[in-house]
């Protein structure tokens, strides 16, 4: 633990250097096991945010810090001028497990989204024709930070004073199958969706909404894109969320939890789609590094076993419990959804105004959680995370409820 008199580095040292895109939490983690994290000050912290949906099997699992470290005397980075074992590997395991055929590896959700958004122009273009170039997307979509998959986001503010945006995007409603039918037309190269919209407050995907979604496609000859970067890798108690629709896509991304805390993401897609792209035709200089990729390859083996994968469900349960019994004693939910270990507790009209306060209170009580949209409590914790854990977690929530209920 770092003894703060001994100069630990301020938190003001944000506001004074850091671009300030973030307000981050006023205390500084500086150590972390499993789902409890440490402060400067030794303070301790359970972790219901797992760095959004990151650190699927909590903090410095023993396991993956010893392929880190064992890959880290061996090989780190060759570009990919050379190809190396871990990414080869980790290859074997996306396409073996999952629809795909071919993997591109990048090292963020937006890389991977980027790299999706490009191969379906560069599909459509090369297989059908040049004018084949209308991307659809949905209202309260996150797909990234880049300008193409910022564009493609569904948040006109996110995009508003970094113009001129890339054009030929559609936004329609979300789980609205009429509008997508009425948008759909032959010059349609893709349709993008989350299958829980994380970012836009924890939206489950209809099932008879993906499904249209996959027939038009067909129909328009266009490409269907799953944004799994959130709900991917276990989050929801399957591998892929796709799995509990029984719709496959062309192309699906993934990064969050796919390094466990290591920054890596990739694009999957069927062998059809992904054969067309051309050595040059895209690229990435850190992309499928041995580092990441060995960690990766390890996260992947831990998170794709039975026991793992209904352990999410189990944990989902206490979570929906201990929150039920929160709302009995408050009333300050108004809907609690999502699937697996991703949960959202929206909050009644009296209690919106006060989300930031919450949140900071929660912290002060020693519980990180984040928010989805303006008005929603976002659960993303370890896959793995501890009974105990979530019973302390939710007793510190609590505790912060009561407090700010006395102040508003
Ligand atoms: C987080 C997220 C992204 C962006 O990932 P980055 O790693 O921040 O670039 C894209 N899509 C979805 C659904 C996400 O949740």
């Amino acid at each position: 633990m770092i003894d703060p008199e001994a100069g630990a580095i301020p938190r003001s040292t944000f506001d004074n250097l850091l671009l300030p895109v973030f307000s981050p939490a006023e205390f500084i983690p500086v150590k972390a096991l499993g789902s409890t994290v440490w402060d400067q000050q030794g303070r301790s912290y359970i972790d219901f945010a797992g760095g959004i949906a990151v650190t699927a099997l909590g903090h410095c699992h023993p396991e993956l810090v010893e392929t880190l470290q064992q890959q880290s005397e061996a090989l780190w980075h060759t570009s990919n001028f050379y190809t190396n074992e871990p990414a080869l590997r980790l290859a074997v395991e996306l396409t073996s497990n999952t629809f795909a055929g071919r993997v591109f590896f990048a090292n963020s959700g937006s890389e991977a989204n980027e790299a999706a958004f490009k191969v379906a122009r560069y599909y459509a273009a090369t297989q059908h024709s040049p004018y084949k170039t209308k991307i659809i997307a949905f209202t309260r979509a996150f797909h990234g930070r880049t300008l193409f998959t910022v564009s493609v986001g569904g948040q006109p503010s996110y995009v508003d004073g970094f113009g001129p945006a890339p054009a030929d995007i559609v936004h329609i409603p979300f789980n609205d199958s009429s509008a997508l039918e009425a948008v759909m037309d032959a010059r349609t190269c893709a349709v993008v969706l989350e299958l829980i919209q994380g970012e836009g407050g924890v939206i489950e995907a209809q099932h008879q909404f993906v499904a249209k979604a996959r027939a038009l496609c067909d129909h328009h000859q266009a490409l269907l894109i799953f944004d799994e970067v959130q709900t991917g890798m276990g989050r929801t108690g399957k591998l892929f969320a796709y799995q509990h629709y029984g719709v496959t896509p062309d192309i699906l991304t993934a990064a969050k939890a796919l390094g466990g805390g290591f920054p890596i993401s990739a694009m999957l897609t069927s062998n059809q789609v992904g054969k067309v792209m051309k050595p040059g035709s895209h690229g990435s200089t850190y992309g499928g590094n041995a580092l990441a990729c060995a960690v990766a390859e390890k996260a992947f083996k831990l998170i794709n076993t039975a026991e793992m994968l209904t352990g999410v469900i189990h944990r989902q349960q206490w979570l929906l419990d201990g929150l039920a019994v929160i709302n009995e004693q408050f009333n300050i939910f108004t809907a609690i959804r999502g699937r697996g270990l991703l949960i959202g507790a929206e909050l009644t009209e009296e209690w919106q105004g006060h989300i930031k306060t919450l949140i900071n209170v929660c912290a002060e009580q020693g519980v990180m959680i984040i928010t989805a949209g303006h008005n929603v409590l976002r659960f993303t914790p370890a896959l793995n995370i501890d009974q105990d854990e979530i019973n302390l977690g939710l007793s510190r929530l609590a505790q912060a409820i009561s407090q700010v209920n006395k102040m508003r």
